[in-house]
């Protein structure tokens, strides 16, 4: 009869193998992982734009209600001068248009005074993140194409890789089947415990035998157990099962 721990081993290579394939599935290819990295930032970039803008917008808005309620008093006060009844009612109101037209100066500029006003930067600013944000939308679109691209082309390697692992999965299952249900149950809650590996082979050292998983030197007597292999030892250190070799 084959020595079950051999099939164990040739179990532990395939484990090992079905572990591998899972840390690939996780695994994100470093182009993507850039890619949504860089995608995230422009959409950063992008809301904050958006932000600003509709700050400047409500900006430019006030300014300009503003600027018609002056001017409608304007035009008020200039009607009530024409009808004054005297002199001096006539320069209280021409003292209020003045006070009117510099502050209507001070939002809308005056170029022959060299004032620029608080309207027309604000009409600068709204063009320029306008503008900066219609080239930041064309990127982002850009960047989410590639990245579904990529995002697509993971998903496929993922699946490919589940179909290996599953046909993987049912021939080593088969193995299993083989060796004695308990060793394989005891090998696997050890494999869970230990992450990794259930079963060490032991080696020959100048003195004795080691352990190859913790490298502990052996025991004699525990030596000698594993060689008659007629019951599972385990190692007494890490408590792997250990397997005198072929
Ligand atoms: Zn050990």
């Amino acid at each position: 009869m084959s020595d079950p721990l051999a099939e164990l081993n040739r179990l532990q290579e395939r484990d090992l193998e079905l572990d591998h394939i899972r840390e690939d599935q996780s695994r994100i290819p470093e182009e993507l992982g850039q890619a949504r990295v860089h995608t995230k930032a422009l959409e950063n970039q992008l809301g904050g734009l958006q932000d600003q803008l509709r700050e400047v917008r409500m900006a430019y808005h006030k300014a300009d209600l503003e600027l018609q309620d002056l001017k409608g008093k304007y035009a008020k006060a200039k009607q009530a001068q024409s009808q004054a009844q005297s002199t001096k009612e006539q320069t209280q109101y021409g003292e209020q248009m003045r006070q009117l037209e510099d502050r209507i100066e001070e939002i809308e500029g005056n170029d022959k005074k060299k004032i620029v006003g608080e309207i027309m930067p604000l009409m600068e600013q709204m063009d320029a993140l306008e503008k900066q944000i219609e080239g930041l939308k064309a990127s982002l679109e850009e960047a989410r194409t590639r990245l579904d691209h990529l995002e697509a082309a993971n998903q496929q390697r993922v699946d490919d890789l589940e179909a290996t692992h599953q046909s993987k999965k049912a021939a080593r299952d088969q193995l299993a089947a083989i060796i004695p249900a308990p060793v394989v149950k005891e090998y696997e809650s050890i494999r869970k415990a230990r992450k990794g590996t259930g079963l060490a082979k032991m080696a020959k050292t100048s003195n004795g035998y080691r352990c190859t998983a913790c490298n502990v030197q052996l025991p004699m007597h525990v030596a000698q157990q594993i060689h008659q292999a007629n019951k599972v030892v385990r190692c007494p250190s890490c408590g792997r099962i250990l397997w005198k070799g072929e």
